[in-house]
């Protein structure tokens, strides 16, 4: 049943120099793949480009050794589609980088997307040309397409980053980006290995390789708090169970969870309760799989200081409890946010490795990174050697794969100039001046796909409305704009989400990024679905010519 992975072809065809399209779709990705299936159900000529040599997005280029997900996986496959949800077997509760791919390529192919895909093919820019109300855009390779609407399904974390450390292209060994690994297999069997990053991508490479490399060193800066993942393979009575439950699973992401997860947040305060109390709820919870130890637990654990305090330092507790030396520990233990605040991450036996007499942790707030040299890695305390350094370095998010490209909207304004003061959109779909653009980030922070579906369906709407109407553009006014961005920072400015520590959320992980308005919206799912329900209800936030 699992599909093979395609080879890297090129599926895409031009009868022309330049093609006249409906819709252009930048990315074959997750929310890419699902809005193509929409264009095309409408009877809509399209195109999706992506520059990766498969489609999947996240899934094509994360291949790095233990890349999964965190979300169930029956919570992260889509659900727009009741027959795909009862024809694919996920193998493991949270499934592997290779599965998931094969599961992207299983859906181009039922589908019958792979037609309207070309690939290996990076847009590098794209510009509004107001009097025809259409966007041109233009391919790496110098052609070009034109379309009424574009949708930039880029991804949230498609734009790797690397800092720009002294010496980078004087390693004479290895170096991979963990978003950037190759398909062929790398062989890390006895050497010895650097990993710059202890986020969500660097925790999951540690844990996979610490046994089998001579020498690991990871180079963390600030600790992150994790979770146990407790994954498992899906024996033949649970996938029974999971299909049986498909549609109740798929309306719990919707409509209960604040955030997109297939089991709801318990109602009662964390501080109505002993701590005795509390922290006995706290370990039953802990035994479960993924998020369902803090997504089910007491639903003021974010918003209640007192609550978020208690509940970090149960989670640090844990972490105590898990590596021998003292010392390690603390240097693993946050101390200066709280649980909640940044993504939290999952893992398996990532505190273990660090009781592993080939695995040492260089805490770079210690110890920082002066400069990468022909050997290695020179800190302030001395010079390590390694044969390959391993970038977990993390993601410019959200508009990082935009303002790449050289995006031009009304009067040529460019949207990285747009955005050098911080994010601007109403409801993170759209921006005043870059009419018929749909920037289809799904940045409400949940679980992916689940915001994913939301977003594409929204784009469709929006698109058919238009065009039944006979607008020629839609795009929304500076005011509506102003509005979101307040809503945005209310609702960030609660709980945990005020914290101040660096993370991808705010694009504070990035030197020089705008910070001070949050990239993700993180009222509700279901406040998000409300705010797209009305927008679309009379579209009078929006400007239609
Ligand atoms: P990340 O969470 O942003 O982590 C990047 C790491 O690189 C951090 O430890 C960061 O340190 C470190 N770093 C950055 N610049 C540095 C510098 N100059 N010197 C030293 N260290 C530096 O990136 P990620 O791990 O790729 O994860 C990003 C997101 O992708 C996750 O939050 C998650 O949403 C998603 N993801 C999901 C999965 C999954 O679902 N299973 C797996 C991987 C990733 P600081 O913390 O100090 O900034």
């Amino acid at each position: 049943m699992a599909a093979e992975i395609a080879e890297p072809v090129e599926t895409g065809r031009y009868d022309d120099d330049v093609e006249e399209l409906d819709v252009i779709i930048i990315g074959a990705g997750n929310l890419g793949l699902y809005q193509l299936y929409l264009i095309k159900r409408m009877g809509l000529s399209v195109r999706a480009y992506d520059d990766a040599g498969g489609v999947g997005g996240t899934w094509y280029w994360n291949r790095y050794p233990g890349a999964r997900f965190d979300s169930e996986s029956e919570s992260y496959g889509y659900s727009f589609s009741p027959e795909l949800t009862q024809e694919w077997d996920w193998k493991e509760h949270f499934s592997g980088q290779p599965e998931n791919e094969r599961y992207f390529n299983y859906v181009a192919d039922k589908f019958d997307l792979r037609d309207n895909i070309v690939l290996n093919t990076r847009v590098v820019a794209a510009t509004y040309d107001e009097s025809e109300a259409r966007w041109e855009i233009e391919l790496d390779d110098g052609r070009r397409s034109r379309a009424q609407f574009v949708v930039a399904a880029v991804g949230i974390l498609s734009a790797h980053y690397s800092p720009d450390f002294p010496g980078i292209d004087d390693f004479e060994g290895e170096s991979f980006h963990t978003s950037r690994w190759p398909r062929e297999p790398v062989d890390l069997r006895g050497k010895r290995v650097a990993v710059i990053g202890a986020g969500a991508s660097g925790v999951q490479v540690c844990q996979t390789i610490a046994a089998e490399v001579s020498q690991l060193t990871v180079y963390q800066r600030t600790p992150h708090y994790l979770v146990p993942l407790r994954n498992g393979p899906v024996t033949p009575e649970e996938q029974r169970q999971l299909k049986d439950r498909a549609a109740e699973i798929h309306r719990l992401c919707r409509e209960v969870s604040p955030v997109g997860f297939m089991y709801g947040p318990d109602p009662r305060s964390a501080l109505d309760y002993s701590k005795e109390e509390r922290w006995k709820v706290y370990e039953e919870l802990w035994t479960r799989p993924g998020f369902a130890k803090f997504l089910m637990n007491f639903s003021d654990l974010w918003t209640e200081d007192a609550a978020a305090d208690d509940y970090s330092e149960f989670v640090r507790e844990k972490i105590r409890e898990r590596v021998h030396d003292p010392k390690v520990a603390e240097k693993l233990t946050p101390r200066t946010y709280r649980f909640g605040a940044r993504r939290v991450p999952c893992e398996d036996n990532y505190y273990e490795i660090f009781n592993r007499n080939n695995v040492e942790l260089v805490s770079v707030l210690d110890t920082p990174i002066e400069r990468i040299t022909q050997k290695g890695i020179l800190t302030s305390d001395g010079e390590r050697e390694f044969d390959v350094i391993i970038y977990a370095t993390g993601f410019d998010s959200i508009t990082g794969s935009l303002t790449r490209m050289d995006i031009r909207g009304v009067d040529g304004q460019r949207l990285a100039d747009k955005w050098t003061e911080g994010f601007r959109t109403l409801l993170g779909m759209q921006t005043n001046g870059f009419p018929n653009l749909f920037i289809a980030m799904a940045s409400s922070f949940c679980n992916y796909t689940v915001c994913a579906e939301m977003v594409a369906e929204w784009n469709a709407n929006c698109i058919e409305f238009v065009r039944n109407r006979n607008f020629r553009s839609i795009h929304p006014h500076k005011e509506a704009e102003d509005r979101w961005m307040q809503h945005v920072r209310d609702a960030a400015s609660q709980g945990v989400a005020k914290d101040d520590v660096s993370s991808w959320f705010k694009g504070s992980n990035i030197p020089g990024k705008a910070s001070s308005t949050p990239l993700m919206y993180f009222g509700s799912l279901q406040a998000y679905r409300v705010e797209l329900l009305n927008a679309a209800r009379t579209f009078e936030e929006f400007i239609l010519e």
